[in-house]
């Protein structure tokens, strides 16, 4: 009888000549580790196949030189030169009985070649498919086809070399040659590889049958396509994203399906629930007799178990799962449940790869720092000598922060004011859509109660005096920060007139002020607040105008993935969208406008409540008190020290435990750095 409800799940799956050793794919993902980050790169990998991912997989690698997405820290894969570091990748990886494939791509008319100098290329001449950025495609000739098609046969020998098991044909994200083919919208072309879906598909056959022929059956070759695509109707599943999986079926080893563009693949937990491509998913899982692996933000290994069981998949793909908690397979298969760091669906992770920084998470503050500081996301260094550590206050960054530190085997304490722990994660999560955020505060509160050296006390405001009494070894203080209402952000760098005498905060929502009629919320902070609380209270019946300075609305959430939806749900919940719009102060009840561009006056917005999220105040007043007192070993971190993202305050905590931990660590001040060989 099985011992563990999960079994299925470490079931071996034969994917054409090579045996995956169990259902836990760590699906191609940006790591924001440019080809001159192999060190990172590699040891990130290595620790997911350490965690139990059964196969993990390098991110796109370009091809060649004319497919160069310049900026955007992709692999490239270009010549001999570049088959040393992918070797060591996968030797390491292999090292712990993982399987390891590789992503090869040409991006198309989203390449941009503006460090190769090459012409960007595409099945017609269209312009960058990057809007702003000027430069049209050179529409592919005879030869240029001919040249990429033995340009992917080269990718595929030297991937072999490298020692990959698998390689990847990649249609998908809109972001491929091969998608950009396939697209109607796209190619325009007369001849034979345009028109009908035979002609548009051509290519996409071709380069797989090429890669098949040189894989020769010593390494799998898989397909990564996009079966759906919200955006290009003639792309849909119901149209050719059915008709390309009948057609090419069986002839790829393995089918790694998706959704299109890249927005909807990584749909944030705001809009998209755990398992949201299974719609999809099973459709391609009836039409081929090839493994199928499918993705949708899987951490509940329930739901992973039953969508096998239900037919809709045989591998559990994974790219931010295998982020948050790389040691995910491992706690199921020991059937630790709870000990999963589950992903909370925010994209910080997808932001770090639009700044091309690597990778930050919200909930693994280890993440990237595997090899430059030697951070590992399970193990820490143990105290030497067990310390009294006292933590004030419980949001992200307290929380963390005393986790570690417990973990290390320090005697932690956590006081916190509120009746509830976990800060502004406890708030935040109860706004509409952000409930999956909890998670920040549920898995950390769940570990610290079960440490017999753990003290959690609520309701426990202190004051300097308090701290000072407890004689704690070293005292952390994790305070936080509330909503200014002057109306100071970063468009106003001075409070705006009448703001602060009648504004609202969201600290005011938190705590429950009651509101009716008409609301305008001021929105100087770009990221989700402003949008989330007009939602929010737009459900709630009221009437919303969300107005902010700057040319859109929620304008950071771009880099999230997210803003295109965020203006689709406000419209839809019937909210007032004032973007370009600057405040210039409260007059009457009504607050008075101008364009934020050219300065002309525009008509006031009348309302019966003004929410004013522009920027915050940290809480250090406790700090200032005790710094005063001289206290020593004492720290402020997080938002208490500077405001920012919940992901910023999860590391800060977690850097304030290391260094605790490890004093005399260079690292902990000043990670490894990669550095290029000097020639000269
Ligand atoms: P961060 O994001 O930096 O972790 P949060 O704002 O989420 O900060 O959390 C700070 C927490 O600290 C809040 O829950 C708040 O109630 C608590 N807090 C603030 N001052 C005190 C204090 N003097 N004593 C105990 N708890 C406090
Ligand atoms: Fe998940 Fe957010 Fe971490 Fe990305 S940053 S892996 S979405 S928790």
């Amino acid at each position: 009888m099985s011992q563990n409800p999960y079994d299925i799940l470490f079931e071996p799956v034969q994917v054409g000549p090579i045996t995956l050793p169990n259902r836990f794919y760590a699906v191609p993902h940006a790591t924001g580790h440019s080809p001159l980050m192999p060190n990172g790169s590699m040891v990130m990998r290595e620790t997911k196949a350490m965690g139990g991912w059964g196969t993990v997989c390098m991110q796109v690698a370009e091809i060649d030189p004319s497919s160069n997405i310049s900026n955007l820290p992709m692999e490239t894969f270009w010549d001999e030169q570049d088959i040393a570091s992918h070797a060591r990748m996968v030797e390491k990886v292999k090292a712990h009985g993982a399987i390891t494939a590789i992503e090869l791509a040409h991006t198309g008319l989203r390449s941009r070649n503006i460090t190769t100098g090459r012409p960007i290329l595409g099945p017609s001449s269209l312009p960058n498919l990057k809007p702003g950025i000027p430069g049209q495609a050179k529409a592919m000739d005879k030869a240029d086809i001919r040249a990429f098609r033995a340009s992917h046969r080269q990718a595929v020998k030297r991937a072999k070399q490298a020692g990959y098991d698998m390689v990847y044909v990649y249609a998908a994200h809109d972001a491929s040659l091969l998608s950009h083919f396939l697209n109607p919208t796209y190619n325009q072309r007369t001849d034979e590889y345009g028109g009908s879906f035979e002609n548009r598909v051509r290519l996409l056959r071709e380069v797989l049958e090429d890669s098949l022929e040189e894989a020769n059956g010593e390494v799998a070759v898989a397909i990564r396509m996009a079966v759906h695509d919200f955006k290009h109707e003639a792309l849909a599943f119901d149209n050719d994203g059915r008709a390309c999986v009948e057609y090419l079926a069986d002839l790829p080893d393995l089918w790694d399906v998706n959704v299109a563009g890249w927005p909807r693949d990584s749909g944030t937990s705001r809009f998209d629930l755990e398992g949201f491509q299974e719609a999809y998913t099973k459709q391609v899982k009836r039409i081929t007799n090839k493994p199928v692996v499918g993705v949708g933000r899987f951490t509940s290994a329930d739901a992973m178990v039953s969508q096998i069981k239900r037919g809709v998949l045989d591998l559990i793909g994974g790219s931010r799962p295998s982020i948050a908690d790389p040691y995910l397979p491992n706690k199921i298969r020991e059937n630790r449940i709870e000990d999963i760091r589950e992903c909370i669906g925010c994209n910080i992770c997808v932001a770090s790869d639009a700044y091309s920084v690597p990778l930050r998470c919200t909930q693994n503050p280890t993440i990237s720092e595997e090899w430059r500081r030697g951070w590992h996301p399970e193990y820490l260094p143990k105290a030497e000598q067990s310390k009294n550590i006292l933590i004030v206050g419980s949001g992200p960054a307290g929380l963390e922060a005393g986790l570690t530190l417990a973990k290390a085997g320090h005697e932690v304490t956590i006081a916190e004011a509120r009746a509830e722990f976990g800060g502004r994660v406890a708030q935040e999560s109860q706004l509409m859509g952000l409930s999956a955020w909890g998670r920040v505060k549920d898995y950390r509160l769940y570990q610290l109660q079960q440490m017999a050296n753990v003290n959690l006390f609520a309701n426990s405001q202190l004051h300097a005096q308090q701290v000072e009494e407890f004689e704690a070894d070293e005292v952390i203080l994790a305070t936080g920060a509330r909503w200014r209402a002057d109306g100071l952000g970063s468009s106003h760098l001075q409070p705006i007139d009448g703001f602060a005498k009648v504004a609202l905060t969201a600290d005011d929502i938190y705590r429950g002020v009651k509101l009716s009629g008409t609301v305008v919320i001021y929105d100087d902070d770009h990221y989700y607040h402003g949008n989330v609380l007009a939602a929010h209270l737009a459900k709630q019946g009221l009437q919303v105008h969300l107005v902010c300075p700057l040319p859109s609305i929620a304008e950071w959430m771009g880099y999230t993935l997210e803003q295109p939806r965020v203006v689709e749900q406000l419209l839809e919940l019937g909210v007032h969208m004032h973007p370009n719009t600057k405040a210039l102060g409260w007059q009457d009840g009504q607050l008075q406008i101008q364009r934020a561009d050219t300065g002309q006056q525009l008509v006031a917005i009348q309302a019966n409540h003004l929410i004013s999220v522009t920027a915050r105040l940290p809480n250090n007043d406790l700090w200032l008190a005790l710094q005063a007192m001289g206290i020593n070993n004492l720290h402020c971190i997080g938002d208490a020290q500077a405001p920012n993202i919940i992901q910023a305050a999860v590391l800060a905590g977690h850097t304030m435990a290391r260094k605790i931990l490890q004093p005399d660590d260079g690292l902990q001040q000043i990670y490894l750095r990669e550095r290029p060989m000097l020639l000269a």
